[in-house]
């Protein structure tokens, strides 16, 4: 039988990835900060650890899936974090949206307790995650990669390795801000036709059979009612919260600055993003910039 896993953090993505590992055959050691997401484990007969630093007693492989930065600092550095019980050779892979630096700067930490730690953050939403299909970005020591690769590989479809440490969260970023831009303007795209008297399932039809077609059109339609089983036709719960992507596109602008990158329509939706989040819309998911846009009405 096959050594227990760590998963720390079981939201929205960690619970169905967690689930993935459980199919392959990987008994879990869980945590979250909220136990109430940890109780379906327990009663399936998964272990539920007190602190990440119990965890970190318990396994020598450990995945974080947090919603941002602060939070993996807490649970990697914190006063009952990981590193405070890491075993040498443990691999930690963090698979949180995070800002590339702080990885590097855990990574950093990780090594002096003579463990690893990758950066590998993910792409495809609930779905992927429920089905395995996720993608991930992997940022870290080029050797360590293939024993990320079995773990990984239970949870997605397509596992890339980016390079150095930090690598898959720029890789990630690159694409959030593209997710953001490409969902604002479907949804605008569908408000427009929906003002102009079109039918919404027929404008997405036409729409997926054409130019405009992407991710955000066909897999994940903002429009309550286009889609079945996607967050715009369960009142916008679930999926990948508004707050969430607000993170992304402000490590977007980070790196762009850094970078000395141009980044329009990158910098927009952060701010439409922001504005929607302080509007109440901050716990729904992003699709939701659609119900933000219906409530406008121009001169
Ligand atoms: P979520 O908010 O649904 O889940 C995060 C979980 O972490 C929660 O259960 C929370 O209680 C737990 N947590 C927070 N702080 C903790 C701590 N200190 N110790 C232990 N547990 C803690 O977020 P999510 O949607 O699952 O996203 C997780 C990460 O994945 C984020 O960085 C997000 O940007 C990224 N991501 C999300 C999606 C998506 O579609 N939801 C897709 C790709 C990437």
């Amino acid at each position: 039988s096959k050594t227990p896993v760590g998963f720390i953090g079981l939201g929205n993505m960690g619970n169905p990835m967690a689930k993935n590992l459980i199919k392959h055959g990987y008994p879990l050691i869980l945590y979250d900060v909220f136990p109430d997401v940890c109780k379906e484990f327990k009663e399936a007969g998964e272990q539920v650890a007190s602190s990440p630093a119990d965890v970190a007693e318990k396994a020598d492989r450990i995945i974080t899936m947090l919603p941002s930065s602060m939070n993996s600092i807490e649970v990697y550095s914190g006063a009952n974090g990981i590193l405070k019980k890491v075993k040498k050779g443990s691999l930690l892979i963090d698979s949180s949206t995070i800002d590339p630096s702080v990885s590097k700067e855990l990574a950093k930490e990780v090594e002096k307790m003579g463990a690893v730690f990758m950066d590998a953050p993910v792409s495809g939403g609930v779905g992927a995650a429920r089905s395995g299909n996720l993608t991930f970005m992997v940022g870290g020591v080029e050797n360590e990669f293939a024993a990320a690769q079995e773990l990984l590989g239970c949870m997605g479809s397509n596992v890339l390795y980016c390079g150095a440490v930090g690598s898959g969260q720029s890789a990630k970023i690159c694409n959030n801000m593209l997710l953001a831009i490409s969902m604002i303007g479907t949804a605008e795209a569908m408000n427009l036709g929906i003002r102009s008297g079109l039918d919404p399932k027929l404008l997405a039809k036409i729409l997926n059979m054409s130019s405009g077609r992407c991710w955000s059109s066909d897999t994940y339609n903002p429009v309550p009612g286009v889609m079945d089983g996607v967050p715009s036709s369960n009142n916008y719960q679930g999926g990948f919260g508004t707050t969430l992507m607000a993170k992304d596109l402000g490590l977007a602008q980070d790196s762009a600055t850094s970078t000395k990158t141009p980044i329009l329509l990158g910098s927009v939706a952060h701010q439409i993003y922001r504005m929607m989040c302080s509007k109440g819309y901050s716990k729904k998911d992003f699709s939701s910039v659609f119900q933000y846009l219906r409530e406008e009405e121009t001169f």
